[in-house]
């Protein structure tokens, strides 16, 4: 399967009883039916998928996917349609890579960072996060990424991601803004520092922390998947560290050195 694009390979049921047919030339605008109303794929309609394009709305990180929907042998093309009309919302669907522009900077978009120092510069993949906006992962670790949650869905629990990948670009601005007025935006650490620039680190949907499913499945299974627990109060925050999750689970634990709640 490519992973960067990961729909291509799949079946999508159609589960919204209006899911609208957009004009492919202003996604934004529905496509009328003849008799009145507008055309519609039928609800329980197996498609494939095989293009997709990201519109932004408002504020730059809120997005609407649409793709474009094919008949199940592919050899129709049904039309442009929200990815949100689908069974499971097309999220963790993967939407292609971006490798490093040539001359890449060391601040630039794909250059991964920690503890304020440049490590290297990454392909990073597009993915749709939880709550349906964009998100990017290292190419590096979507292998390890998608083997937990295909893992995790085989004993029926799902995983989602709040955030990924930071670039120092949008560390650098997150900074700014804390720095402006501490009381109004989140603590952000300086870029170069943030946790979530150096491409291992995934926030992953898990409410309330133990005691959720999805938080209980990692905290007995994703050791073994390279993923650990590094930060104190954070039970969403694991990142991907082969050699430090062994570690721990040789110690019979599922976080780093050190990490605690409470
Ligand atoms: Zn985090």
């Amino acid at each position: 399967m490519d992973r960067a694009r990961s729909y291509t390979s799949m079946t999508f049921t159609v589960t919204d009883p209006d899911a609208r047919i957009r004009n492919p030339d202003k996604l934004t605008e529905f496509v009328k039916a003849p008799g009145g109303g507008f055309t519609k794929i039928p609800q329980g309609t197996v498609v494939r998928v095989d293009d997709h394009r990201v519109v932004a709305t408002g504020s730059s990180k809120k997005v609407i996917v649409f793709v474009r929907a094919l008949s199940e042998d592919g050899a129709t093309v049904l039309g442009w349609t929200s990815g949100r009309n689908f069974k499971g919302e097309f999220i963790n669907e993967t939407l292609g890579a971006i490798p490093p522009p040539s001359g890449a900077s060391k601040k630039g978009p794909n250059a991964a960072w920690a503890g304020g120092k440049f490590l290297k510069q990454v392909t990073l993949v597009a993915i749709l996060d939880a709550g349906y906006e964009l998100a990017y992962l290292s190419m590096d670790t979507i292998e390890a990424y998608f083997g937990l949650v295909e893992a995790a869905a085989g004993a029926g629990v799902t995983i989602k991601i709040n955030s990924g990948f930071r670039s120092y670009p949008e560390q650098e601005a997150l900074r700014k803004l804390y720095d402006k007025d501490p009381n109004k935006y989140a603590k952000a650490a300086k870029a170069g520092y943030s946790n979530h620039q150096s491409g291992v680190a995934f926030d992953i949907v898990v409410a309330g922390g133990a005691g959720n499913p999805t938080y209980d499945w990692l905290c007995a299974n994703a050791l073994a998947r390279g993923f650990l627990r590094t930060v104190n109060n954070e039970p969403w925050h694991w990142e991907y560290k082969p050699d430090k999750a062994a570690a721990a689970l040789a110690q019979g634990t599922f976080k780093a050195p050190g990490v605690v709640d409470g």
